[in-house]
């Protein structure tokens, strides 16, 4: 299927999809977001995303986490709620209340068989909107047939590995925007293709990125990016915007990043410590 709708965005086109924060408002007119994953030695992955998410204005944020992760949590994001789940080292059950507007799912989160267990009947029964990034992607590609559980509306956030698993080998660029399509339309819902000019592709729409550089390729960036959509998604954008500005803000707040850090030694956790200087730079 052909790709037909390009657009390259650039700071006008985000200026125009900010939301100023009401004088009145409070934490509840931001959301509340729920972060799955981590697994043991991966909880940095969860606390990178939950961070960001906090950065990028959720009004609340809680992660549901295994067990061996909770004094980790608590500890490096005071900010955040944890509920523990009863396993120690990865997750098993997934029965999360749906009290909140969107879910991420996938950073840290491995790929055990019971975790694909316990993956497969939360999709069975969730209806909150969903971020997918990391392993919830490897699990969904896997088994294929869970991409059909999808809610409407679900953004997908692959680099290109975990999107090559996803949709087989490409031939070339435009073979791999073309497959992205198919997916998105097959999922009815945005797919995300992660790297320098990262494209956010919708149906037949897409929409190339202008910011970023390559200091962001380290550990944990892509975990920041997943925090700062589903961030945006519980505030109310709609999941299209939330991912367009959300690729661009975590782009330009590298690039700020990077003024102070250089290249090379750009690391994730540069990437919220500035965000806030990504949202006032914004304007
Ligand atoms: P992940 O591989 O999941 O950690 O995601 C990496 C993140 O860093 C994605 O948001 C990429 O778009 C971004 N990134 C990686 N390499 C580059 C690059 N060379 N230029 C711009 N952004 C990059
Ligand atoms: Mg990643």
């Amino acid at each position: 299927e052909t790709p037909t709708k390009a657009k390259l965005i650039t700071k006008p086109d985000v200026q125009k999809m900010y939301q100023p924060r009401d004088k009145f408002s409070h934490k509840g007119t931001f959301g509340h977001a729920l972060i799955v994953g981590g697994s043991y030695g991966k909880m940095g992955a969860v606390t990178l995303a939950v961070k960001a998410c906090l950065r990028a204005g959720a009004g609340k944020t809680t992660t549901y986490i295994p067990e061996s992760g909770y004094t980790i949590l608590q500890t490096a994001v005071p900010e955040a709620m944890v509920i523990a789940a009863q396993e120690s080292k990865h997750l098993v059950d997934f029965s999360v209340s749906n009290e909140y507007e969107a879910i991420a799912i996938g950073v840290g989160l491995g790929t055990d068989v019971k975790t694909m267990k316990g993956f497969k009947k939360f999709l069975e029964t969730n209806k909150t909107q969903l971020v997918l990034d990391a392993d919830a992607l490897n699990l969904l590609a896997q088994d294929k047939e869970l991409l059909k559980l999808l809610p409407k509306n679900c953004v997908l956030t692959p680099h290109p590995g975990e999107l090559e698993r996803l949709v087989g080998k490409w031939k070339n660029d435009f073979d791999k925007l073309k497959k992205t399509v198919s997916l998105s339309k097959s999922i009815d819902g945005v797919v995300v293709i992660k790297g320098a000019y990262t494209i956010t592709v919708y149906h037949d729409q897409y929409y190339i990125n202008s910011t970023g550089n390559p200091g962001m390729a380290t550990a944990g960036s892509g975990d920041v990016l997943t925090g700062i959509i589903t961030g945006l998604i519980v505030q109310g954008y709609d999941v299209l915007t939330a991912a367009v500005f959300g690729v661009y803000l975590h782009g330009s707040t590298g690039d700020l990043a990077a003024q102070q850090t250089g290249y090379n030694s750009l690391i994730a956790g540069d990437l919220i410590d500035f965000l806030g200087d990504g949202f006032i730079h914004l304007f």
